[in-house]
C-alpha cells in the first residue's frame, strides 16, 4: 500500500534540526524577481497544518507552517509583487501576486499571536530550521476535498512520523490562548 502524502519535506524525511540555525532568507517561486524576505533570529512553534488557508506546495495535504517576531521580519526584495491574500482574515497573509507563494502572515489584531508573524520555512535559502513538531487542523484537510473515509490512514501516518495529530492546535499552543483570553476578561489575574 502506497504511503500517505504528507507535505514533501515531510515525505522525504526531515533534514537535521541545527540547533544554531539563527534565521535566514525566505524565497518565494518566480524565476526571475523572487520576492525576499529576511527573518533573524530562529522560528517557534514548526508545524504540519490542515487548514485550508496556509500555503502548500502543489500536491501536499497540510502546509509547514511556523512563527517569527513580526519584529524580526524584513522585507528585502521585490516587494511590490506582495499582496495580502485576505484582509479581513487573522493572519494578513502576503502573497507573492505572481506564483502564489506566501512569504509571511502577520498576526496584527488583538489577539494572543499578535506581534507573531507566520512563515514557511521550506522558502529558507538556508538549511537547518526546526523540524515541524506536530500536526494542526488535521480535520480540515477535509474541507479542501480530502476522502473523509482515509483520515485514519492519514493518522496513522502523521503518528509515524511523530506528527501527532490535533484538530485544533496543540494542548501547548490551546493552553496559551486560553490563559490570554481568561486574563483579558479578567478570570485570571493578569
Ligand atoms: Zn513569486
Ligand atoms: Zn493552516
Amino acid at each position: 500500500m502506497p504511503s500517505i502524502a504528507i507535505h514533501p519535506s515531510v515525505d522525504s524525511g526531515f533534514k537535521a534540526t541545527d540547533a544554531a540555525f539563527s534565521g535566514g532568507t525566505l524565497v518565494c517561486h518566480c524565476a526571475s524577481n523572487p520576492v525576499k524576505v529576511r527573518v533573524k533570529g530562529d522560528i517557534a512553534h514548526n508545524h504540519a497544518c490542515g487548514c485550508s488557508k496556509c500555503w502548500k506546495p502543489d500536491g501536499a495535504v497540510f502546509s509547514v507552517v511556523a512563527v517569527a517576531p513580526s519584529d524580526n521580519v524584513e522585507v528585502l526584495e521585490n516587494g511590490d509583487k506582495l499582496a495580502v491574500v485576505d484582509p479581513a482574515a487573522l493572519i494578513q497573509r502576503h502573497a507573492c501576486k505572481d506564483c502564489g507563494v506566501h512569504l509571511y502572515g502577520p498576526v496584527e489584531r488583538d489577539h494572543p499571536f499578535k506581534g507573531l508573524s507566520f512563515l514557511h520555512p521550506e522558502l529558507f535559502q538556508e538549511e537547518g530550521w526546526a523540524k515541524p513538531g506536530f500536526a494542526a487542523f488535521v480535520s480540515s484537510i477535509i474541507e479542501s476535498g480530502y476522502d473523509p473515509g482515509k483520515m485514519d490512514g492519514v493518522r496513522a501516518r502523521l503518528k509515524e512520523v511523530a506528527l501527532e495529530p490535533y484538530d485544533c492546535l496543540n494542548p501547548g499552543l490551546m493552553d496559551y490562548i486560553a490563559t490570554w483570553t481568561a486574563k483579558k476578561n479578567g478570570v485570571l489575574p493578569a
